[in-house]
């Protein structure tokens, strides 16, 4: 009998609704062109709509109700016209990082055929490499406050808070990723130069690890020339680890260096496997083109191809990533407008979905 994988799909709000639907006849086309089955359960949570009902973005018991399935599947939150950002981001995406332990923000960074990069010249094959972010401690903590208010004495303070768990179990991420993939390189963003207690803290912790790993050549980068690197030689790049500030920023601007902001997938991984892991587009519900039909899918698509990888499914992941590129390079006529075309969200879908079973 064929494998069943149990997915949760929340398609949340504006473009989510309409480029999780492509995502989604995309992985069925990889299912029966892999022989394998999904079983999908559609929620309404985390968006507008679900907020105004209850008050909140999600069910008290979510951690219950989505915490059996194989992985997570979801599009993009947010209507600021209805629910502040900060309460859609923390009510939902927050949650399910913390709550089901996703301590890896992976997002991979590369210049398809067919794209045109933002930097001059660049080719594919110039732009490849990994962005793993911590997700779940580093400065971004609520530890902290403000005293004297109000007074010119007025003083605020924002602790960051590495643990050797935590820090430990990202690099250990970073450095498996690394020591399989050909080039078997890795950076890890620091800013121990400034900033003198966590920082050098994190160096000596990627520093011990690397010992760890005879094969993968490691070195560190400060994060204001990390950022100035990616833009003036991405091609020196394959895996790069970073503190979750740190992280957060690599992660926009490495797909941004690689195209659209259509296009980038994204992936919140629990490594142990305790709890689901989730998988979404870089972007967001992108009010401004919501309803019209014009949204790119193809960030949807990848982030799909993201999680067939982490299902074991590598062949079908594969085919997925072949599929969006060949339909990129060669289709013009089903192309988004972000991408230069006048295609439609289910035209490029369809497009991707007819490849990934032809390609078979
Ligand atoms: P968030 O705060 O959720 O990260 P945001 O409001 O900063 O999101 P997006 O919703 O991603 O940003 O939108 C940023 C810009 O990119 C918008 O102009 C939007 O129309 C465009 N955009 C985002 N996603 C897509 C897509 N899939 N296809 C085409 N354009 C997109
Ligand atoms: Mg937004």
């Amino acid at each position: 009998m064929s494998h069943r994988y149990r997915i949760a799909v929340i398609p949340g709000d504006g473009i989510g609704r309409e480029v999780v639907p492509e995502g989604v006849r995309c992985l069925a086309a990889a299912a029966q062109a892999h022989g394998f089955e999904f079983e999908i359960a559609e929620f309404d949570f985390a968006c507008a709509d679900y907020w105004l009902r209850h008050g909140e973005m999600l069910p008290p018991d979510w951690r219950e109700v989505l915490g059996g399935y194989d992985a997570i599947f979801f599009g993009a939150v947010g209507w600021p016209e209805v629910v502040p950002d900060h309460v859609s981001l923390w009510g939902s995406l927050l949650q399910f990082r913390r709550g089901f332990d996703q301590y890896v923000n992976l997002r991979p960074v590369r210049l398809l055929r067919g794209v045109r990069s933002p930097l001059r010249d660049r080719q594919p094959g110039d732009i490849d490499f990994l962005v793993v972010r911590e997700n779940t401690e580093g400065e971004y903590s609520s530890i902290g406050g403000r005293i004297f208010e109000g007074t010119d004495r007025e003083t605020v303070v924002q602790e960051t808070v590495m643990t050797r768990i935590g820090v430990d179990r990202v690099l250990r991420y970073a450095f498996d990723l690394a020591a399989a993939r050909p080039r078997k390189h890795l950076t890890w963003a620091t800013k121990s130069n400034g900033i003198s207690i966590t920082m050098p803290y994190w160096d000596e912790r990627a520093t011990a690890m690397a010992q760890r790993y005879p094969d993968v050549t490691a070195d560190k980068d400060h994060i204001d020339i990390l950022t100035a690197k990616f833009v003036l030689r991405p091609q020196q790049y394959d895996v790069v680890v970073a503190s979750n500030l740190f992280g957060d920023i690599l992660s926009d601007l490495g797909p941004a260096c690689a195209g659209t902001i259509g296009i980038a997938p994204s992936a919140n991984i629990n490594p142990d496997r305790t709890w689901p892991s989730l998988f979404e587009p870089v972007h967001g519900s992108a009010p401004d083109i919501a309803g019209r039909g014009i949204a790119n899918p193809v960030g949807q698509i990848w982030s799909g191809a993201m999680m067939l990888g982490h299902l074991g499914e590598l062949a079908a992941a594969a085919q997925v990533v072949a599929a969006i590129e060949t339909v990129l390079d060669e289709r013009p006529e089903v192309l988004t407008p972000d991408l230069g075309g006048s295609g439609t969200t289910e035209g490029l879908g369809a497009a991707i979905a007819a490849e990934i079973t032809a390609g078979e």
